[in-house]
């Protein structure tokens, strides 16, 4: 199963811009060089794509990889219809022939094949070979392949092999800081700004405790989640408790501890 998403951005997405990012973005973009996205889960990678496919009026695909994810998903497949067999492009060669961003999300769950298919893309070659049909296709002058990762400071986090990353200029994305945090989640969810203030605060202090050795800890999503039920009428509280301590672990002895932890700031 492929899970993917193909849309025209109609609306400009709202997305903060905290550094260089669209100024480096565009460059790229300009010059035909594919782009990494690294960074924690929730920190607006993909936000950021959707708003760059906006500001510069491409289509954007959208490509969920898990371990599953082959070349031919992304590639084309033939399949029987009626009597006949016929060949349907893949997410990537559609992208390839008719331009705009193919974003490979989570790229390093993707089936190693795929790597070797986008290799002769993130180069001057800029071209897709289909094994299946024996042809190579030259991409699209508005074609541009970004992918994204989580490098992941734990264990059990996949790797990208140097030699691919260094096929892609790289942006790094971090949880912003306060100001700009709070910011955004009363920009996403209207809350009023000293809870979301409050709730930053909350999530830089569970960040900061490294000793729960938490696999990933509070990202902008979790904040957002939060903000939304707070802004729906929940208790804070139980607000802080459903949206992001019980989905940081189901470790009882770390739950009771960050429940006390947050409702000493809420
Ligand atoms: P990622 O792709 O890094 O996992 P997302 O782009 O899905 O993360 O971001 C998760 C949520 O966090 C978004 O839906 C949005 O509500 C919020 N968010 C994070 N960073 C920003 C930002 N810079 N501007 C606007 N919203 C942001």
């Amino acid at each position: 199963m492929l899970t993917t998403t193909v849309d025209t951005v109609a609306a400009i997405p709202y997305y903060k811009i905290t550094g260089k990012e669209t100024e480096v973005f565009e460059a790229c973009f300009q010059n035909r060089l594919p782009v990494m996205l690294k960074g924690p889960t929730g920190t607006g990678k993909s936000r950021f794509v959707e708003y760059m496919a906006y500001d510069l009026g491409l289509p954007l695909i959208t490509v969920s990889c898990h371990e599953e994810t082959s070349s031919t998903d992304l590639i084309g497949r033939y399949i029987i219809k009626g009597a006949e067999t016929v060949w349907i492009d893949g997410p990537l060669t559609h992208a390839v022939k008719n331009g705009g961003i193919l974003y490979l999300d989570e790229i390093a769950e993707a089936r190693p094949d795929v790597i070797v298919a986008i290799h002769p893309l993130t180069d001057h070659r800029r071209q897709l070979y289909i094994d299946k049909l024996g042809e190579t296709c030259k991409a699209h002058p508005d074609f541009m392949l970004v992918a994204s990762f989580n490098p992941g400071y734990q264990k059990g986090f996949k790797e990208i092999k140097p030699s691919t990353r260094q096929r892609f200029v790289s942006l790094s994305f971090h949880y912003p800081n306060p100001e700009i945090e709070s910011e955004i989640l009363v920009k996403e969810t209207g809350i009023a700004s000293d809870i979301a203030s409050r709730l930053v605060q909350i999530g830089n202090k569970i960040r900061n405790l490294k000793e729960l050795g938490l696999a990933e800890t509070v990202s902008t999503r979790l904040l957002v989640d939060a903000a939304k039920l707070i802004h729906q009428g929940l208790p804070k509280r139980l607000s802080v408790e459903v949206a992001i301590i019980q989905s940081l672990t189901d470790d009882e002895d770390i739950i009771g501890p960050l429940k006390d932890v947050a409702n000493l700031m809420i």
